[in-house]
């Protein structure tokens, strides 16, 4: 079982599905995210577009191969080592006899008293950026977005600025 579905996720049951000539793995991956890896690092391309296809990574719904099964949506939120069993978001309790996590990060939010208010976003995720551009939208002209944080996304999110709606 293969938690995760990032760019690793993939590349991992790529990479077992190439070396297990003998078909003796059934790969279940679970993944969080309502859509299958895609290239996270070309994020800041699907602004202006808007279309998942465009940053899917190659063979990401492994078409035709019967060995893998790849859940969407689904996250693992609890696993019993001793059990070999994973439970989901939506309540499935899944075995596995071995375990992958593939979970890669999460981005670091300082603990700035409102950060989790409404409007208050991250740049990571396609849903990131679909909440951001939603968000975008219902304002009014002349409304002020701020990016905390200079680092590369930041620029980058900041450069995208006029592209939102
Ligand atoms: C905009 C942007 C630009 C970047 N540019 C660069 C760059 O130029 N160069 C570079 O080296 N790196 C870059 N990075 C970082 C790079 O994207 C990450 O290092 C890379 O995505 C890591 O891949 P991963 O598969 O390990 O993890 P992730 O891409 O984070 O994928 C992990 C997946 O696992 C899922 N997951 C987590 N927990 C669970 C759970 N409990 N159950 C089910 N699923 C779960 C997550 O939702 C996610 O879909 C960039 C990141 C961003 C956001």
């Amino acid at each position: 079982m293969v938690v995760g579905h990032g760019m690793v996720g993939h590349c991992f049951v790529e990479a077992l599905r190439d070396r297990d000539l003998d078909g003796r793995w059934h790969i279940t991956v679970l993944c969080e995210e309502p859509t299958p890896a895609y290239d996270r690092v070309a994020l800041p391309c699907y602004v202006g577009t808007w279309d998942r296809g465009t940053l899917a990574l190659t063979g990401n719904d492994y078409a035709g191969d019967d060995l893998v099964r790849l859940q969407v949506g689904e996250r693992v939120i609890t696993v019993d080592r001793d059990a070999h069993t994973v439970t989901t978001s939506q309540g499935q309790e899944i075995g596995y006899d071995a375990l992958v996590l593939a979970t890669g990060s999460y981005p670091f939010v300082p603990p700035i008293p409102g950060n989790d208010l409404d409007r208050c976003f991250v740049y990571r995720t396609l849903d990131d950026l679909d909440a951001i551009r939603a968000a975008a939208e219902a304002s009014e002209p002349g409304a002020v977005g701020i990016v905390v944080g200079g680092g590369l996304l930041g620029l980058e999110a900041a450069m995208h600025c006029g592209c939102w709606v």
